[in-house]
């Protein structure tokens, strides 16, 4: 099979092209896994995360990917849950033990054994993957394949950031960063908190735009102040600055959820500018979220389809998954990025 593999980490300022594409044989599903043939598979931030080392890979060469939308080609020994041939969706959980108190209590996420696709299991950048037939999800007929794959990263994770904002209808909530992620949680949030306005900040006015063709009430800079104060925010950039503009806007007793696997060193200097009582004072909070669970992606995909929410995408074939990269990190084109492999 072609697959576009990670054979070390590298640095995207020097190495314009570190996916190598190569011939790989077709991985066998061991006992519980299914074989899916991947048609397409989504371009994530956080596979620029793993290739610069912030979110290492635990080998290499790896195969990265974790949005990924094919067919059951073969089912393993014991793996009864699917037909060959069935669409199915696998998302950035890839494993978890199943037995600690996190996994008990649902929070599979948390587990200390939890593997991720594409980083600590070989992913979708490739013509098939293989994966345990519990961590695969039947995707909603009213999805192509392209529409889907942004869904299993960007909008699950979007999904578990607004669950963990704890968002009442009519609360204010700040989306700080337009990614795709982001789009995803205001079409949410217009669907499903009618009486909730959604202040975007962005640093590109292309984005700004986006968010008010997209119904936000406001869009403005990183450092902008929003007419009214936000009881809810979601910050999905890799800054730091961000956290500031999203505290200085929050009201008493506002959360702040941070979305972000990890954040980038560049402007760390901005949290000199923290402010206790400005910023911090009168119960404001921040949270991080980390990870989805199986009932993240499912919860998702099933409101995604009542909505419907089809993500807006541009494609890529395959062994163009560099350029694709290379346009996530500057930033070139909005909407999410989708690599065509079948
Ligand atoms: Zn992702
Ligand atoms: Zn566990």
């Amino acid at each position: 099979m072609k697959a576009m593999v990670l054979p070390r980490l590298a640095n995207l300022a020097e190495n314009q092209a570190p996916l190598k594409l190569v011939e790989l044989p077709i991985p066998v599903p061991r006992e519980g896994e299914i074989l899916v043939q991947v048609a397409v598979c989504g371009v994530c931030h956080t596979e620029l995360d793993e290739i610069e080392g912030r979110t290492p890979p635990e080998r290499f060469p790896i195969i990265l990917g974790h949005q990924i939308v094919g067919r059951v080609a073969q089912t393993g020994p014991e793996a009864t849950r699917f037909r060959p041939q069935e669409r199915v969706g696998l998302g950035w959980i890839n494993s978890a033990c199943g037995q600690c108190a996190f996994c008990l209590k649902g929070d599979e996420n948390l587990c200390p054994e939890f593997k991720a696709t594409g980083r600590d299991a070989d992913g979708g950048y490739a013509q098939y993957t293989t994966v345990g037939e519990n961590f695969a999800f039947p995707i909603p007929p009213v999805f192509t394949d392209a529409e889907a794959a942004p869904l299993l990263c960007a909008g699950a994770i979007g999904y578990r950031s607004l669950r963990l904002t704890g968002i009442k209808d009519g609360d204010h909530l700040g989306l700080v960063g337009f990614g795709a992620s982001a789009h995803l949680v205001l079409k949410m949030v217009r669907h499903r908190y009618p009486q909730s306005q959604v202040f975007v900040f962005s640093r590109t006015p292309a984005e700004r735009d986006f968010a008010l063709e997209l119904g936000a009430a406001w869009a403005g800079g990183f450092e902008a102040q929003t007419p009214v104060k936000l009881q809810r925010a979601i910050d999905t950039t890799p800054v730091w600055q961000p956290i500031i503009t999203a505290l200085n806007n929050l009201d008493k007793g506002g959360r702040l959820v941070i979305n972000a696997i990890r954040k980038e060193e560049v402007d760390k200097e901005a949290l000199l500018k923290l402010d206790y009582a400005r910023h911090l004072w009168l119960e404001k909070e921040i949270k991080s979220v980390a990870n989805v669970s199986r009932r993240d992606v499912a919860e998702f995909l099933e409101l995604a389809a009542q909505i419907p929410l089809k993500p807006e995408f541009q494609e890529y074939p395959l062994e163009e998954a560099n350029r694709a990269l290379l346009e996530l990190k500057e930033r070139k084109i909005r909407g999410a990025k989708v690599l065509r492999i079948a």
